[in-house]
């Protein structure tokens, strides 16, 4: 008796062992991480149609850091947050504000760059210097974003009307084409536009934002997000957050 439970217990043995070894080959997971398609200097596709960015090199370095694979998946900011919230993205990284509201649906990474929402208007537009302008007027959000809330949450008071678009380039081109009188968006990204000729101005101060995380869906794939903030905190450490920041963004 005692020789048939040592010889089944090496059975079990010989068979976890082996299960351990396909499991950390075949079976590695693979995480899918949701993007947004345009949102420079965060994502946005280089002249070989490839995805860069501070989002996607963070991603990358972190993951080199903490040795997990992961397929990128640029779908839009909605569409992203949209995919994690049916499962079908494991996180999102998307110039994502970390907002009170969001904390009851994601748990988020520590902050990794700060943000805030601003007002702008087309380059050429000499009559929308305040809010106060937009009266009776048009304006351009992008769906699902912060500054979509923060426009929603004025635009009684000052009388406009909201135009919702997917992604941040359409919302652009509708306020130069003039169908819309001014868009919002986030500061950073807005300033970075800007400088790359979009055709825009701002005429407004920037409204405090929320800083950006990495997002997962509540109480899902926590050894991820752990992952994550554990990567951010050594390439903090290792010069490489900094290094990708100034690869994008220049110090003013
Ligand atoms: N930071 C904004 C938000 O989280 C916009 C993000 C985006 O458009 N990619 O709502």
């Amino acid at each position: 008796m005692k020789k048939l439970l040592t010889l089944g217990t090496a059975l079990i043995l010989a068979m976890s062992v082996l299960a351990g070894c396909s499991g950390s080959n075949s079976d590695e997971k693979v995480y899918q991480i949701a993007t947004d398609t345009t949102f420079a200097p965060f994502e946005f596709q280089n002249k070989d149609g490839d995805y860069v960015g501070v989002d996607i090199e963070l991603l990358a370095a972190i993951a080199e850091d903490q040795g997990f694979k992961y397929e990128l998946q640029p779908l839009g900011f909605n569409a992203a947050v949209a995919a994690l919230e049916s499962n079908q993205a494991d996180g999102v990284i998307a110039g994502m504000s970390i907002t009170d509201d969001r904390k009851l649906k994601y748990d988020f990474s520590a902050a990794y760059y700060d943000s805030g929402v601003v007002m702008a208007v087309s380059a050429s537009n000499d009559t929308i210097k305040s809010y106060e302008d937009l009266r009776g007027q048009k304006v351009a959000v992008k769906t699902g974003t912060e500054g979509a809330s923060f426009a929603e949450s004025i635009k009684d008071t000052y009388g406009f009307e909201l135009v919702y678009f997917d992604e941040s380039p359409f919302m652009y081109e509708d306020v130069k084409t003039g169908n819309t009188v001014a868009c919002f968006e986030d500061y950073p990204v807005m300033g970075y536009g800007i400088t790359q000729g979009n055709g825009l101005k701002m005429v407004t101060e920037m409204e405090k934002g929320s800083s950006y995380g990495f997002a997962v869906l509540k109480g899902k794939n926590a050894e991820l997000l752990e992952k994550f903030d554990a990567g951010l905190e050594n390439i903090k450490e290792s010069g490489k957050y900094q290094e990708i920041i100034d690869k994008y963004i220049s110090a003013e």
